[in-house]
């Protein structure tokens, strides 16, 4: 059996993947909701997973709110924030940390002579977004690198660049 969340109310729903096609588009409805939604399964492929690009993550750090969490990023514009159900930003961190916004910084991944830049903004959240302590002032894109430790509200997420050591 496998589970798979409902984009609309976030409740899981469960199923037998022997019993559908895993090849082809599924139709889910949700028991909750009602809402119907189309899944297509992607099959696990171990070498295409290795050559898939290493645009960077962030690691969310356990803490009372949130256990540990690891989002990928991509290029261009990953939003982060709380995870509230039926949003869909990119690095949704699943928190009870009343003091995170539900998009809270964003961070920016770009290629420049071939090195990644990684830089970062705050989306007029209520607490803030902080690089090493240091606020991230409106309008600001500050570039930030690996291990930077960035602060929003109670949470702290650490930025990991490919290739950097673990
Ligand atoms: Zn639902």
């Amino acid at each position: 059996m496998k589970k798979i969340r409902c984009p609309k109310c976030d409740d899981f729903i469960i199923f037998d993947e022997k019993t559908i096609d895993m090849e082809n588009v599924v139709v889910f409805k949700c028991q909750h909701c009602g809402k119907s939604f189309k899944v297509k399964f992607k099959r696990k492929n171990k070498d295409e997973e290795a050559d898939e690009p290493d645009f960077g993550s962030l690691v969310v750090v356990e803490n009372m709110f949130a256990h540990r969490q690891v989002f990928k990023l991509h290029l261009g514009d990953n939003v982060v924030g709380r995870r509230n159900p039926g949003d869909s930003i990119d690095c949704p961190i699943v928190t009870t940390d009343p003091s995170m916004d539900r998009e809270h910084c964003v961070v920016n991944v770009s290629e420049k002579n071939g090195n990644l830049v990684f830089r970062i903004r705050d989306c007029n959240s209520n607490t803030g977004t902080f690089v090493m302590n240091v606020e991230v002032t409106k309008k600001e894109q500050r570039i930030i690198h690996n291990s930077d430790i960035i602060s929003l509200g109670a949470t702290t997420l650490i930025l990991k660049t490919p290739g950097a050591d673990e």
